[in-house]
């Protein structure tokens, strides 16, 4: 066996995945990112809507809840959380539930469980004391059940396990009034600093196309203080709509959401965009908590070509002068420096600067400057694995 295919084994990756990180991590790397992947970090951020209240006012009612928040000083709106655990969860006495790997990275957090999240619950009946199992055997989490094992495995609607014991616990700020009133929105560190990367100034206008559920467009609506326009595009109708109630709960009025495929956006008619936000599908190797990964070489191919199609109309609808973040929460060369460095060979795009860098330099790949690019590596920077690039489409 190979060391990649003992890696590969070891924490349940595909062999095309570990293979993808020694290339450009070296082995040892390689082994530091996947195991700091299992966990969720020690800081859950959250970002803090400034055009409705100050940080200050913010982490004043955070505190008042009970929760051990401060400011994360290198960005104006962002605030921590520390995250609990790791816990041991008690196995025995307790009657297997296994779900699914969505279900199971959530209550390995500490939410509770749903109904379509299990996937075999046999014999469980309401009020039974169960032990939460990934697919692959991982215990996530304990609870007591709130429904019989036949009723869940039918997959319908409603609570299927109160938990009460978690690996890790995560702050549940989503049941917090201040999220209700829209005063905070969840968000990893990368993802909030890659808006500031592009730094969208009022009165301009920008797309978003790939915007659902809104976490970027609402906070370029928040930069650019609710003046000018964000047009905000996704294919997905179900995510849309959670774009829609994110941006009704912000109050970003400026935030315009429209279903459509962005890959013919140029065709539609969009055009003469101060700024375009392209955070596009990924192969998503960098999403933390994550208790194995099944993505293989056919999904990286197909993914990195998707992106091309994205990047190719970005360049189009971009205005000459006009710039184009593009961020994915993956660690692949070829959606990260591949893909950029054809879109500065093929489309003609340059790479910019970035005026605030956290993470690391990216890796050379042709035209590619590693210095204009960031990552963020799980080993090193306690925050999901994330690539981000700006572009500027040149003046004419
Ligand atoms: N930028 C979002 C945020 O910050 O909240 C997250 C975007 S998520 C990584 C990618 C999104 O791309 C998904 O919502 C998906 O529905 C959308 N998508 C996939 N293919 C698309 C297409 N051809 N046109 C428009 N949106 C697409």
């Amino acid at each position: 066996m190979s060391s990649y295919e003992a890696l590969a084994l070891e924490f349940c990756w595909t062999v095309a995945a570990v293979k993808r990180l020694v290339d450009v991590y070296g082995m040892r790397r390689a082994r530091a990112i996947i195991s700091a992947l299992r966990s969720p970090g020690r800081w859950h951020f959250l970002r803090v809507n400034t055009l409705k209240a100050s940080r200050e006012e913010v982490l004043s009612e955070l505190r008042e809840e009970g929760l051990n928040a401060e400011p994360y000083d290198e960005l104006p709106d962002a605030i921590r959380i520390p995250v609990q655990g790791p816990y041991k969860v008690e196995v025995r006495g307790r009657k297997p539930v296994y779900v699914d790997k969505a279900a199971a990275e959530a209550v390995y957090m500490g939410a509770d469980l749903y109904a379509p999240g299990v996937l075999r619950a046999e014999g469980v009946k309401a009020g039974d004391e169960v032990v939460i199992l990934s697919p692959k055997g991982h215990v996530v989490a304990a609870g007591v059940a709130v429904m019989d094992g036949e009723e869940m495995e039918a997959r319908g609607r409603g609570l299927a396990v109160k938990v009460t014991e978690s690996v890790y616990k995560v702050p549940s700020v989503r049941s917090l009034d201040l999220y209700e009133r829209g005063l905070i929105y969840d968000q990893s560190l990368p993802s909030i600093l890659s808006v500031h990367v592009l730094s969208p100034k009022p009165g301009w206008r920008v797309l978003d196309m790939c915007a659902a559920p809104g976490g970027k467009a609402t906070h370029a609506a928040q930069l650019m203080r609710n003046d000018g326009e964000v047009v905000a595009v996704d294919r997905s109708p179900r995510r849309l709509e959670r774009l829609r109630e994110n941006v009704a709960r912000l109050g970003t009025s400026i935030v315009k959401p429209v279903l459509a495929d962005s890959r013919y956006l140029d065709l539609m008619g969009f055009g003469d965009f101060d700024a375009v936000i392209l955070d596009p599908p990924c192969s998503a190797m960098g999403v933390r908590p994550k208790l194995y990964y099944e993505r293989g070489e056919g999904d990286f191919k197909s993914l990195s070509n998707y992106q091309r199609q994205f990047l190719r109309v970005a360049a189009k609808v971009v205005r000459p002068g006009g710039l184009v973040l593009y961020t994915t929460c993956t660690l692949t060369l070829e959606e990260n420096e591949v893909n950029i460095a054809w879109a500065v060979e093929k489309l003609d795009l340059r790479l910019v600067k970035q005026r605030y860098l956290l993470g690391s330099r990216g890796f050379k790949v042709g035209g590619v400057e590693a210095s204009c690019v960031q990552r963020f590596e799980p080993d090193v920077h306690d925050a999901p694995g994330f690539f981000i690039a700006l572009l500027k489409r040149p003046k004419a």
